[in-house]
């Protein structure tokens, strides 16, 4: 890259608890000089370089759930009902007919589409009922390496691990072969006390071989469905909670409060992170309660008054669950303030914050902005977080 001046951004390194005012110079991939303005003396352009002025500057966008193996499929089997259950039936017939090319065509097109929009950091759930998809997305993970993008793969048994003989193997052949983080789907299995044993082999399972554990965990209305508590007390008792996330929990939305106080209570002291996935979740939850329609989405604002980390996920782009889905992250928050009530100035900020910040939670945290290191950052036109809520630009990958 030819060298580039960044005069007078706000500088949010997504570490620091204030953002600072600073002149970034940023040459062949790293940032070569950072001075804090007007503390340190400005930096001045070089004959023929490029100056920006003013702007904000942050990490990249991490995604922390989606699933690349089923992106882009929708036209190919469209969900006329809207609903998972569809979705689910749809998924499965299209599954047997995926070849490792086609997998990797579209895995690669959902990335790019994810790195236009500032994403570099790209956690993928698998279903480990297909063996050529697993492969697929684990080769894939070394490839984008390459190329500066960071691809986890979660171990996902998306029709569960103990409803059916042969889905236990199938998910432990896929952990084995490389994946970064365990899956379950406690809510799916046949009976509450299958999902508590799935949770457990899920967690046995990460610890034998060192990875992370990532829950698809209560996504359903069913006030019973109680594994979120089940997954911190784990977590707790074997002092993991920072290596385990908790996707969706949309059942919180429907537990009594004082359930849901002391499991929101339980999730920050267990410090596991809730992933919720606004956009398919609104559209996915609710479809068995007519009127008035509940809105499907976990208690973002009761979780962060709990002191807990929640990451906001995209989930779904054009996939048999959700058709839509530009792999735009800042539609993720935007859903997530309307549907979450979050439209207070500081939850607002916070939501589109929670991009570049939390959702790095999973790979380690926001990588590193500072003078002499790689640079991998972006550069958004406007200063205010809550103007990228509302206007949605496109920001500049400075990487
Ligand atoms: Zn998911």
């Amino acid at each position: 890259m030819a060298s580039l001046l960044l005069q007078e951004v706000l500088l949010d390194d997504g570490r620091a608890p204030r953002p600072l005012r600073a002149d970034l110079r940023v040459r062949d991939g790293r940032i070569e000089a950072l001075r804090r303005r007007p503390s340190e003396p400005a930096l001045a352009p070089l004959q023929g370089e490029e100056v920006v002025r003013g702007g904000l500057v942050t990490p990249p966008l991490a995604e922390p759930h989606v699933h690349l193996d089923a992106a882009l499929l929708a036209p190919r089997a469209p969900n006329h009902s809207g609903t998972l259950r569809e979705g689910i039936a749809n998924w499965a017939r299209l599954r047997p007919t995926l070849t490792a090319q086609d997998l990797r065509e579209r895995a690669r097109r959902t990335v790019a589409l994810y790195r236009g929009w500032g994403c570099l950091s790209i956690r993928t759930h698998v279903d480990t009922g297909s063996a050529v998809a697993v492969d697929a997305l684990l080769a894939l993970r070394q490839e984008l390496a390459a190329e500066g993008t960071t691809l986890q793969v979660v171990a996902f048994p998306q029709e569960g691990i103990l409803r059916a003989a042969g889905r236990q193997a199938a998910w432990a052949r896929a952990v084995e072969a490389g994946c970064d983080a365990v899956g379950a789907i406690p809510h799916y299995e046949r009976t509450a006390q299958e999902g508590h044993d799935s949770v457990r082999l899920a967690f046995d399972l990460a610890a034998r071989l060192g990875l992370q554990v990532d829950l698809h965990c209560d996504e359903t209305d069913d006030p019973d469905s109680r594994f979120l508590e089940q997954a911190c007390a784990l977590a707790l008792d074997r002092d993991l909670g920072r290596r385990v996330v908790a996707g969706h929990c949309t059942s919180l939305h429907s537990q009594p409060n004082p359930y849901a106080a002391k499991v929101c209570a339980l999730v920050a002291e267990s410090q596991v992170q809730v992933v919720c996935n606004p956009l398919d979740n609104v559209v996915l939850q609710g479809r068995y309660d007519g009127y008035p329609r509940r809105r499907g989405l976990t208690r973002v604002d009761e979780l962060w008054a709990a002191g807990a980390c929640v990451g906001i996920g995209h989930d779904s782009v054009m996939d048999p669950w959700y058709p839509l889905g530009t792999a735009n992250l800042v539609d993720a928050a935007s859903m997530a303030v309307h549907v979450g009530h979050l439209t207070g100035r500081d939850q607002l900020a916070r939501a589109v914050r929670t991009l570049w910040t939390d959702n790095h939670r999973c790979f380690g945290g926001p990588p590193p902005i500072a003078e002499g290191g790689p640079c991998r950052a972006l550069w958004w036109e406007p200063e205010d977080p809550v103007e990228i809520l509302r206007l949605r630009p496109a920001p500049r990958v400075l990487a």
